[in-house]
């Protein structure tokens, strides 16, 4: 269901929606969806803009894609392969190419392109800052790379999502590195569909990092988290 309350100020929702990196984030203006696939249109109502990650299946669901933005009149950015594709479904002024280097504004929230280690075609991941200054790193379902560092010293990240398993490669120890490397407030173990896998990255993250918090999050359920002081 689409979240009816709106945030305090400093502080964004997220809902993790699928098993992969669908992930619904509610800024204080914005409701900004990141690869859904497996939910409903009606999830999805109030979306503001819809950011695409990469063509996999399990990010990239374009007739959920096209519905959604029939229903809201809603922005989609989207990484250049999925773009290609999706421009036959939907009107071209409503799609953006996303590359790494690029920043988008959603109104007032910021919306800046960053690489993938990812074997897809023209994959990216997101960092969007809200309009108060939250900062989340959407990973997609990269693996750990060394420029992360650099990001993670510029932006100050509040909450990072790392994956821990499905996508090649990728297991709680990877999905731990992502949170060493950009040493969030917050990490959320997702992309997966093993609450094991989740448990070892929170069991790494409690020894290696004890000042993180790690949020396990359970599908559908509305969690929220407050810019750092
Ligand atoms: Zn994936």
């Amino acid at each position: 269901m689409p979240i009816q309350n709106i945030p305090e100020k400093n502080t964004i929702f997220f809902v993790w929606l699928n098993h992969y990196a669908g992930i619904l984030l509610k800024t204080p203006t914005k409701t900004i969806v990141i690869d859904p696939v497996d939910v409903k249109p009606r999830q999805l109502a109030n979306t503001d803009a819809i950011l695409i990650t990469h063509e996999h299946y399990d990010h990239l669901d374009q007739r959920l894609i096209t519905e959604t933005q029939k229903n809201t009149g809603c922005q989609v950015i989207a990484d250049l392969a999925s773009a290609k594709s999706l421009k036959n479904t939907l009107p071209p002024e409503k799609i953006q190419n996303a590359y790494p280097g690029t920043e988008i504004k959603i109104g007032e929230v910021s919306v800046k392109v960053e690489k993938c280690q990812h074997p897809a075609q023209n994959p990216v991941t997101y960092i969007i800052t809200s309009e108060d200054g939250v900062k989340i790193f959407h990973t997609a379902d990269s693996q750990p790379y060394p420029e992360m560092v650099q990001i993670a010293e510029k932006e100050k990240l509040d909450l990072v999502f790392c994956t821990v398993g499905i996508a090649p490669g990728a297991t709680p120890e990877t999905g731990f590195e992502i949170a060493r490397l950009t040493k969030p407030q917050v990490a959320v173990p997702y992309h997966t569909n093993s609450p094991a896998e989740q448990k070892q990255f929170a069991d790494i993250l409690k020894t290696k990092m004890p000042r993180t918090a790690c949020l396990i999050p359970e599908q559908n359920k509305i969690y929220q988290v407050t810019k750092r002081r």
